[in-house]
């Protein structure tokens, strides 16, 4: 198979932010190989539930042929290694790794949805993939990450870091 784009969103709002979203990076490189490229840091406030502290948000892009549901399960050993603990729904966590898109697959298991169905609403998760991809178009809404960042009506402030 040929290797296609494959875009993760991290996040992390619990102890050593940096530190957390820079070790899950490692983990995944581990698995996929040194052929990444990577957002800014950006600092957000919390999606869903705001008592809690803010976030860290990265996307990062691999180019990869490792078959999605194995990329999940790295990504979900990964946040159990970093000794996340899965509370409620939208809490604070030491990690999360969200794969955004696998190129333009499309797919939606009980595991697995494809693209990520939130998207299109996170301006968290827009503005760092508009910064490296902002041409990629979401397989389902037809609309380059540009765009769905130019109509996100997300009001939650996400500020770029300038320092990583
Ligand atoms: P959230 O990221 O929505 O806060 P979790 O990180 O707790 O929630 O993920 C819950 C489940 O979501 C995972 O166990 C995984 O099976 C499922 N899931 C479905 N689609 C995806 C995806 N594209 N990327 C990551 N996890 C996904
Ligand atoms: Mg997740």
């Amino acid at each position: 198979m040929t290797p296609t784009p494959v875009f993760f969103s991290l996040g992390s709002n619990l102890g050593q932010r940096k530190l957390n979203i820079r070790k899950a990076t490692e983990l995944l490189t581990q698995q996929l190989g040194s052929k990444m490229r990577a957002s800014s840091l950006y600092e957000t406030k919390p999606w869903g539930k705001s008592d809690q502290p803010d976030f860290i948000n990265q996307v990062v892009v691999w180019n990869n042929d490792t078959p999605v549901h194995e990329i999940l399960n790295a990504c979900l050993e990964i946040e159990r290694a970093m000794g996340r603990k899965r509370i409620e729904k939208w809490g604070a966590r030491i990690i999360d790794l969200d794969i955004l898109y696998a190129g333009s697959l499309i797919i939606k298991t009980d595991t697995l949805t494809l693209p990520h169905p939130g998207i299109a609403t996170r301006r968290f998760v827009l503005e760092p993939l508009a910064e490296i991809a902002p041409d990629f178009i979401h397989p389902l809404l037809l609309k380059t990450n540009q765009q769905l960042l130019d109509a996100c009506p997300d009001s939650l402030p996400v500020k770029k870091l300038l320092q990583t």
